[in-house]
């Protein structure tokens, strides 16, 4: 396994490989990785000649007052979890290269931004497009594997990569659950143990709002209604946004259907945690 952090070592590297024929999986992160990043790296094992991760905490997707100085970081442990996946290049490059005195390029999706975690955090979505967009022309990959969990995040990289015809497969993968049912996330190492606990309110409001839809209900305003109720069960949790969106489109919804997801975005503490789910599997 190889570390790299010259962009264009990364990019010469990576057309030699394609001269070569060789399938470049990729899979982007901000590091401080756990079982749900492993898991999109075994795919990508599984499905590339040569499998990149990236390791990234990119600035631009930060806003002013958010935690890009204390977002967790830790390369040593982080090369282990590579290598267990079998990482062929670990991508680090440093912000002042990635951002350069004098850049001024950026990547704008429309419409899809303009809602959920893009009205909490304005101007992030513009970061995570842009910083993808780059990597992508630094790795050339072939694929590149995103998690659900990101779930709004994904619908825009789908939509960027068919808007600017790149060339790279975008492969959507499930969640990855802790035991307790909580979403893995580097963020869930600021909660206190009190606020660990609290955070179970999402993965529980989730099945909450799937078995009401079994029971029966057709309708996205009674089963919001119960997950805000067990959401503000916990002293802790402020909701920033709990809505029924097509998952496509997420334009919000008002009947259930098979494309319905119920995406959430709490507070708990000072962490800011996210979560979603379809309603019906069929
Ligand atoms: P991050 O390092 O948080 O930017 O995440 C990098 C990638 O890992 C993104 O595509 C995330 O959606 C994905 N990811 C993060 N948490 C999980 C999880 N619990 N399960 C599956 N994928 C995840």
């Amino acid at each position: 396994m190889r570390i790299i952090t010259d962009i264009h070592e990364m990019q010469d590297d990576s057309l030699a490989a394609r001269r070569q024929g060789k399938t470049i999986a990729f899979v982007p992160t901000m590091g401080y990785l756990h079982e749900g990043h492993f898991s999109l790296l075994q795919e990508g094992r599984r499905r590339g000649d040569r499998l990149v991760l990236s390791i990234f905490v990119n600035p631009a997707q930060f806003g002013a007052g958010e935690d890009f100085d204390s977002y967790p970081r830790d390369l040593t442990r982080d090369q282990e979890v590579a290598r267990r996946a079998g990482v062929d290049i670990i991508f680090a490059p440093e912000a002042k290269e990635m951002y350069p005195r004098g850049y001024a390029t950026y990547v704008d999706v429309e419409g899809l931004t303009d809602t959920l975690c893009g009205r909490s955090r304005p101007g992030h979505f513009r970061g995570v497009t842009t910083v993808v967009c780059k990597l992508f022309t630094v790795v050339q990959p072939h694929l590149a594997l995103f998690g659900c969990k990101d779930f709004q995040q994904l619908a825009v990289i789908r939509r960027m990569t068919t808007d600017l015809n790149l060339p790279v497969e975008i492969v959507g993968m499930p969640i990855v659950r802790e035991a307790d049912g909580l979403a893995m996330s580097s963020r869930n190492v600021y909660l206190s143990p009190l606020e660990r606990q609290q955070a179970l309110a999402l993965p529980d409001s989730l099945r909450l709002a799937a078995a009401m839809v079994r029971d029966g209900e057709g309708w996205a305003e009674p089963i919001l209604t119960a997950v805000r109720a067990r959401l503000t069960q916990e002293p802790d949790a402020v909701i920033d946004y709990a809505q029924v969106c097509h998952g496509e489109t997420l334009q919000e919804m008002d009947a259930i259907t098979a494309d319905s997801v119920l995406l959430l975005a709490v507070r708990v503490g000072k962490t800011r945690l996210i979560d979603n789910s379809y309603l019906r599997g069929d």
